[in-house]
């Protein structure tokens, strides 16, 4: 039963109880003594460690399940698909998301008797999906499943499903609250915010699971560090106001990019997406945008912002934008840039882009 304490604790919102947070002490052990040969609490840190644990109980009570650590987000996928998924299964991944997801099916596990169906998210499941990935304002095309309705045919069609919400941290989007089994995030990008930690993490909606996932984390050896759990404890601590913010600048950019003569299209949820409305009250962070010119135009763009710093990953307090083409080839438009909005002004951030788009 709570006491009255907790009953206090329980009321307040996520913002103000991941301000209080304290910060744990930096326990870098990699083994424990037994207790008069007894297991303690933690024995190998392969297995657990006390900084992951409670990184863990604070993550767990954001989704509204039980959160696991991983070494980086790749991790937390790849430990979902191995502990949920057998030789024979394929497992259906949205067209427009993380490339390294698909690439993470085809490349590597096709061997191991796995298949990739890349699917449009925006309308239903593929039926022979045993599992069924999906990513809400996806990197870095934007789009946005109708979760209740794609989760419900999943199951009915007899798939798990595992939402990489990355951009939305569970401050925008709760995965597990619309019936997905499994919530994964990068915790690199916005939950760590600053551009210093590698880190992932996978929720799971059902107690077997998670243990299951224990299981596979242990014996693959995917579990995060104490050092990046340290630092992650600090990032949680402003993550509602780094979303807040964030999202409110992606969408002024947004907005203005719309408008501009060299710009010829804008993804990002927050300009008119009615399904995304549906979930969300902001949108995160990324939004991508294609420049008149192609791949010349855009390697041109990125080159010539100075504050918005070129480089890859997102999420952090500095915004940054690069040309998609180096990576993705010809999955993307040649023109389309992803641009995170970061926690500079979003005055100085439109006057170094507007300046950028005025060289092409
Ligand atoms: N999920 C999404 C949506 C991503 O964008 C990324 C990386 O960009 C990952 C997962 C992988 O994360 P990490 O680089 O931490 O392994």
């Amino acid at each position: 039963m709570k006491g009255k304490d907790g009953d206090a604790a329980a009321r307040l919102s996520a913002a103000t109880r991941l301000a209080g947070l304290r910060q744990p002490v930096l326990d870098r052990a990699t083994t424990w003594p037994y207790s008069e040969g007894e297991l303690g609490d933690f024995a190998y840190q392969r297995y657990d460690h006390p900084l992951a644990a409670e990184a863990e109980r604070v993550l767990g009570e954001l989704e509204g399940g039980r959160a696991l650590l991983f070494s980086c987000g790749m991790a937390a996928i790849a430990g979902v698909v191995l502990a949920f998924c057998k030789s024979g299964d394929a497992v259906a991944v949205p067209l427009g998301a993380y490339v390294s997801t698909s690439h993470l099916i085809s490349e590597e596990l096709e061997r191991f008797g796995l298949s990739l169906i890349e699917f449009d998210q925006t309308g239903p499941p593929p039926k022979e999906a045993a599992l069924v990935w999906l990513e809400p304002c996806s990197n870095p095309m934007l789009s946005f499943p109708d979760l209740d309705d794609s989760i419900a045919r999943a199951h009915e069609q007899g798939a798990r499903v595992a939402v990489d919400a990355t951009m939305l941290t569970p401050v925008l989007l709760r995965p597990l609250e619309h019936a997905a089994d499994y919530s994964v995030h990068s915790a690199t990008k916005l939950i760590g915010g600053h551009h210093d930690l590698v880190l992932g993490v996978a929720s799971c909606a059902r107690e077997d699971d998670a243990e299951r996932l224990f299981q596979t984390r242990r014996l693959f050896g995917l579990i995060g560090s104490p050092d990046s759990a340290w630092l992650l404890m600090r990032s949680l601590k402003t993550l509602p106001l780094r979303v807040e913010r964030s999202s409110a600048t992606a969408l002024e950019l947004a907005r203005r990019l719309r408008e501009h003569p060299a710009v010829e299209s804008v993804n990002y949820p927050g300009l008119g997406d009615e399904v995304a409305a549906r979930y969300l009250r902001a949108f995160g962070p990324l939004l991508s945008f294609v420049v008149h010119g192609g791949a010349a135009a855009a390697q041109t763009l990125e080159r010539s912002c100075k504050l918005i710093e070129n480089s890859t990953s997102f999420g952090g307090a500095r915004s940054t934008i690069e040309s998609r083409s180096r990576w993705e080839g010809e999955r993307v438009p040649p023109g389309l840039l992803r641009l995170s909005a970061g926690l500079e002004d979003a005055a100085d951030i439109w006057r170094d882009l507007e300046r950028a788009l005025a060289s092409l």
